[in-house]
């Protein structure tokens, strides 16, 4: 997507008309409760518009029209081709809309529009797209049998899919979850994350526009604890799959057992090391991605590398220059194209960030960059990159996920202390690892304990490769990949008497 100016994104957004009504049974409608929230722009405090608020009502009433749709198979029988052009035309509405949903997702998530046109709107279109072409091409099988039978393993949808989705990737997290569960056939019903409904609302009319026949994709706006635990009790959901809080996965985890045993998909939360080896000869490189590991999406991302371990012959050197690339991420208005780093999500988010900083310093931290909120005569949730050295694995900050821009640093001096601190988590996410050395390299990747490992670059992989996590990061979920496709669907053995 072409990048414009400041100018013209502040002038287009003031013309932007939000979507605020949910989507049940192809209609865009009011909540049956009447109620309403309202949801603000994180980067000056001012309320954008106002949105319907669902209630369990709304989710009994989508899932009902979710059932009747997938029982009469006017989704999860059409014809493999048909499905998959219209997630294609899907896919291509988003991109006709990128550079409208790319400044409504600026507009109420803070993130910089630079990012959500070079990223994530981008990547929503092809999402769909990807997962679209495998709905024709993946096969299923004959086992060889014992020749007396005819033995065949197919692949049916689930059912009703549940998806709640968390705020900081909104539209491409609903991709994520969506075109999977749709690309397989299922009925689904979602819940967006309250900060961040806009962009998953204007989906919901692309989609009716795209074909999507009416009760096949339901979108719920409201809250966690009101939709998000109806979906989670629901006695006749199928599956449930949620990106969020290791907190809240493991209480719909609850909610499974106690209801229905629907199948939990879980991607939660991250504390991702990236190890920096002592054979590394362009730090500069591993610097820049480093950077670019931690202060992603101002740290509000699940893949941030907020533990750099770094071995103690080079810190010194190593950490100069990730303070002066650093420097190059300009922190301010997330609808100005120079910057990088936008506002954090809501006040009481940045609240929290601030607090860990104190603690980190209270605990003997030395801050060698940033530390402070600044900004504040915007009225945003502005907080500046910050770097502290001299942190031990026991530290708060080198424990706890702070979803912001900190970043630990650490020392090691042998590869078994490295390995030992990246992996002395709960988490297990996604890990970097720098070294010049081939066999360091595969050693290594082997022995971290992480879904996705990247080596000499800072990566979550790309559509084709599994995402997800050991560990507390996740529960037998993997977005994106054929594997994706696959886990949104039951296996069935058929056993023919020849
Ligand atoms: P969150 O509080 O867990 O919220 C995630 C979603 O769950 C939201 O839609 C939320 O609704 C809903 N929710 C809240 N309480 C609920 C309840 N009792 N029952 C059912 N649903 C409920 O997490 P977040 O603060 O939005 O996101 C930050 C977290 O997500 C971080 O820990 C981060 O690491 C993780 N994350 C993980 C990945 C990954 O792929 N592994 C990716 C991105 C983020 P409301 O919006 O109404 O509260
Ligand atoms: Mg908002």
């Amino acid at each position: 997507m072409e990048l414009k100016t400041r100018e013209y994104y502040t002038e287009q957004s003031r013309k932007l008309k939000f979507s605020t009504k949910a989507l049940i049974d192809g209609k865009l409608v009011e909540s049956s409760s009447g109620e309403k929230f309202v949801t603000v722009n994180p980067a000056t405090g001012e309320p954008i518009t106002e949105i319907t608020s669902c209630s369990s009502d709304d989710v009994y009433a989508a899932e009902k029209a979710a059932r009747k749709a997938f029982n009469d198979g006017r989704w999860s029988k059409m014809s493999p081709a048909s499905r998959k052009d219209i997630l294609i035309k899907l896919g291509n509405l988003i991109d006709e809309h990128g550079e409208e949903l790319a400044m409504m997702e600026t507009l109420d998530s803070g993130k910089p529009i630079y990012d959500n046109t070079q990223g994530d709107i981008p990547d929503t279109a092809m999402t769909f797209r990807w997962h679209a072409e495998a709905i024709d091409k993946l096969e299923d099988s004959m086992t060889a049998g014992d020749g007396e039978h005819v033995s065949m393993v197919v692949r049916e949808p689930l059912g009703v899919v549940g998806a709640i989705l968390p705020w900081n990737f909104p539209i491409q997290m609903a991709a994520w979850k969506l075109a999977p569960i749709l690309a397989s056939g299922n009925s689904a019903i979602v819940k967006p994350a309250k900060l961040t409904s806009l962009t998953t609302l204007k989906l919901a009319e692309l989609a009716m526009e795209a074909g999507i026949p009416d009760g096949v994709l339901n979108i719920l706006p409201g809250s966690g604890s009101v939709i998000g635990n109806a979906m989670g009790m629901h006695p006749e959901l199928e599956a449930l799959a949620f990106t969020g809080s290791t907190e809240v996965g493991k209480q719909l985890l609850e909610c499974s057992g106690r209801s229905n045993a629907k199948r939990v998909l879980l991607e939660m939360g991250g504390k991702n090391p990236c190890i920096i080896m002592p054979d590394v000869k362009d730090l500069d490189h591993a610097a820049e991605e480093a950077v670019n590991a931690v202060f992603w999406n101002m740290g509000e991302n699940c893949t941030s590398n907020s533990r750099l371990i770094v071995h103690e012959s080079i810190k010194d050197v190593f950490l100069e220059k990730v303070i002066e690339k650093t420097k190059e991420w300009k922190t301010g208005d997330p609808l100005d194209p120079v910057n990088h780093l936008g506002a954090l999500i809501e006040k009481s988010h940045m609240e929290t960030v601030l607090r860990y900083i104190k603690t980190a310093k209270d605990e003997g931290g030395k801050i060698v960059y940033g530390g402070n909120r600044i900004l504040a005569e915007t009225g945003g949730n502005f907080v500046e990159p910050t770097i502290f050295d001299g942190i031990t694995p026991d530290m708060t900050i080198a424990r706890e996920e702070i979803f912001g821009p900190v970043l630990a640093v650490m020392t090691f001096k042998t590869e078994e202390e490295a390995l030992h601190i990246a992996n002395d988590t709960q988490y297990g996410l996604q890990a970097s690892l720098f070294t010049d050395d081939l066999a360091t390299a595969h050693r290594m990747a082997r022995a971290l304990r992480a879904g996705t490992v990247s080596v000499n670059c800072y990566a979550e992989g790309d559509i084709s490769t599994p995402f997800g996590g050991f560990k507390q990061s996740g529960f037998f979920s993997r977005d994106n990949s054929l594997w994706a496709n696959r886990q949104y669907t039951e296996l069935k053995s058929i056993w023919m008497q020849m």
